[in-house]
């Protein structure tokens, strides 16, 4: 299993219950394998903010990753 921090500085609050974002490790799935990924989280509702440079740009260096295994 691979760590990968995406924590952001971030005003960022869940639109649901207007609170802000906490820190949190989650297990995201992908290209079968799992990653262990600290992610902005709503310690409320679970709601995980996916960065765009997470969606766009860093899975593609995991992809290489992976690759170069
Ligand atoms: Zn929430």
């Amino acid at each position: 299993m691979s760590n990968f921090s995406f924590i952001a500085e971030t005003d960022w609050r869940c639109a649901c219950c207007n609170k802000n974002l906490q820190a949190s490790k989650v297990n995201v799935e992908y290209m079968g394998s799992v990653f262990n990924v600290e992610l902005m989280v709503c310690p409320d509702c679970g709601f995980v903010l996916i960065p765009e440079d997470l969606a766009l740009g860093k899975m593609l260096q995991v992809e290489q990753l992976l690759e170069d295994k």
